[in-house]
């Protein structure tokens, strides 16, 4: 009798749990909500904040009337000795958030409360070599995984609802020097991520695997000259597509090691169906070894989703002699000019200058300076090729007793703008751009190629232009050039931007505040300070009828470990790793009661 009546409620709570299974099945990430993110607020299920990475909200329920009313919710500490740069954009589905933290780390958290769910940590080898930072930009979410690359080059796909490891790959050796920082994007039902590993001389490449279960699907090496190939039952096969000649744009064996790693990963444009990817820079750092334009380093590239073919090049600094990284943020978006509408896509280089370039064919629109001093150049053609300066190209080494002539370049090699995305408002039809006023004595040493070396053959200090700033939030407007308005701060500006629909942008600086100002008058409206340096990238989401802000504190990156001078300037900021949630408080009072 006892067992029998023991048994009639287990076999009911076995029904409940089966139903609260199928219910988070059904939850689980679609390619339609991969698709549909930026305009279904009540989910952020894509670096970006959509496909095209315009970080904009439809939300605003939260502006420039009530923000500053804005209040933390909860705070969650990611724990542990291992704080360091916390660069991850979270990622919020059915009340529970995803975010990665530094040295391989993914946490889930209530979105309610902030209350861990799991948390999974990678087993690192002993010799990852991460250039600037043992930093993670964020998930993939797909179906029912959580997916994230690792510093030692592996792609690792977790449960969402136990943080079990479902699949493993290695993506490259982390001994030649790869890894992998940025968040994978998802397109199409294919999981697409880069490589970081431009210091290290690697071969930079892009490829797509089976976010089901890690399969290769095809892989694209970004150095001319190399192969690519699809992947048919597990065996590689040369696509024919061969991205170059070897030796057309490369001396020698150079195209070997040549870099062009593109760490930062991308974006997708449904529209053209292509993958937008910026490369970093070639490889090694000294370009007296490397006449040419080095394709296809330092440039955008628009790669076929389906095979990774690359469709067009954009290279913004041919010859790159000074670390200019291409690898930012390409955002597409459109715009009105004589009647007709411009497809156009739009990024903020290292090297200083913006440019706008037709997303179809990747032919250059305009380009123009966005920071207040480019001396390596003294503008651009027609074609938006640097017009260099070239005395300002620190010297060759085999004419200088081993070290070149070493010179002052403006911007420094952290770049005009780094990885920290800016963010493009539909409503104003402006980029707000996080930038950065420095420079750099700069010169080139001998060097050689060893595997799991550095691979420079350069030095520099980096030096800041103004006593009483380095970091300018900047709006720009694409069309026009002009700088509508800028924002400047003490230390350099390091974490994300995103703009809503309620007339905000966001962002945050190293020292520790969050910020939001009116996206038209550029006025601050209100700031937070939360508690380390901000590096990473606000989010904004809508739960429980309530409109929500979450971004990650804590201060690292590449600025203390390369900032030189500047470096001086804000050694004393302090580390932490924290994710704060705000919200409006009384809002559901005084607009969900009605709406209830
Ligand atoms: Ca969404
Ligand atoms: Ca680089």
């Amino acid at each position: 009798m006892i067992r029998l009546g023991t048994r009639t409620p287990f076999a009911l709570t076995t029904l409940v749990a089966s139903l609260v299974m199928a219910g988070a099945a059904q939850a689980a990430v679609t390619d339609d909500d991969i698709a549909n993110d930026q305009a279904t607020p009540d989910d952020v299920v894509t670096n970006g904040m959509g496909w095209r990475g315009q970080r904009f909200s439809p939300l605003e329920t939260l502006n420039s009337d009530n923000v500053e009313r804005l209040q933390p919710a909860w705070a969650f500490s990611l724990g542990g000795e291992k704080q360091r740069g916390q660069e991850s954009q979270p990622m919020v589905k059915d009340g529970v958030m995803y975010i990665t933290g530094s040295y391989s780390r993914v946490y889930a958290v209530d979105a309610r409360t902030g209350e861990e769910l799991w948390q999974y940590e990678a087993r690192l080898p002993q010799g990852i070599m991460p250039c600037c930072d043992v930093i993670n930009r964020g998930v993939a979410l797909y179906e029912d995984l959580v997916i994230f690359g690792t510093l030692d080059a592996r792609l690792v796909a977790l449960n969402k609802d136990t943080g079990k490891v479902v699949w493993r790959q290695k993506v490259a050796e982390y001994e030649e020097g790869y890894s992998i920082s940025a968040a994978p994007l998802i397109v199409k039902g294919k999981l697409i991520t880069g490589v970081a590993g431009g210091e290290f001389g690697v071969v930079g490449r892009i490829s797509a695997y089976d976010p089901t279960n890690g399969e290769p699907l095809w892989t694209r090496p970004t150095v001319e000259g190399h192969m690519g190939y699809v992947y048919e039952d597990g065996e590689a096969i040369e696509n024919g597509i061969t991205g170059g000649e070897a030796g057309k744009t490369w001396p020698g064996e150079m195209w070997k090691n040549g870099g062009a790693a593109p760490w930062l990963g991308g974006f997708y444009d449904p529209e053209i169906d292509k993958l937008l990817i910026g490369t970093g820079n070639p490889a090694p750092w000294n370009s007296h070894l490397r006449p040419g334009d080095n394709l296809y380093s330092s440039s955008r590239l628009a790669i076929d989703p389906d095979d990774g073919s690359i469709s067009w090049h954009f290279q913004t600094t041919p010859h790159d002699g000074w670390d200019f990284d291409g690898v930012n943020e390409l955002i597409s978006f459109d715009y009105e000019e004589g009647g007709e509408v411009v497809k156009a896509a739009a990024t903020a280089d290292r090297n200083g200058f913006f440019y706008v370039l037709d997303r179809t064919d990747g032919d250059f629109i305009r380009g123009f300076p966005f920071v207040d001093e480019i001396t390596w150049a003294s503008g651009l053609d027609d074609n938006g090729r640097p017009l260099y300066n070239d005395e300002r190209r620190p010297g060759d080494p085999r004419e200088g007793g081993g070290e070149g002539e070493s010179v002052f370049v403006a911007p420094s090699f952290l770049g005009g703008k780094n990885w920290m995305p800016m963010a493009y408002s539909q409503d104003t039809g402006y980029f707000y751009v996080p930038s950065n006023e420095w420079g750099m004595d700069i010169w080139n040493e001998e060097v050689a190629y060893k595997q799991g070396a550095a691979y420079l053959g350069a030095g520099f200090t980096i030096k800041p232009l103004n006593e009483d700033y380095v970091g300018v939030l900047r709006a720009i407007d694409p069309r026009t050039g002009e700088t509508v308005w800028r924002y400047n701060n003490y230390a350099p500006l390091w974490g994300g931007v995103m703009a809503t629909a309620g007339n905000l942008v966001f962002t945050g600086n190293p020292e520790g505040y969050l910020m939001a100002f009116d996206a038209r008058s550029g006025e601050k409206l209100y700031e937070f300070n939360t508690g380390s340096g901000i590096v990473g990238t606000p989010i904004t989401w809508e739960m429980d009828g309530e409109q929500y802000v979450s971004v990650m504190s804590g201060w690292g990156g590449a600025v203390p470990l390369w900032g030189g001078e500047i470096g001086k300037r804000v050694k004393d900021f302090n580390q932490g790793a924290m994710l704060w949630t705000f919200r409006l408080p009384g809002q559901a009072a005084s607009e969900g009661l009605v709406s209830r």
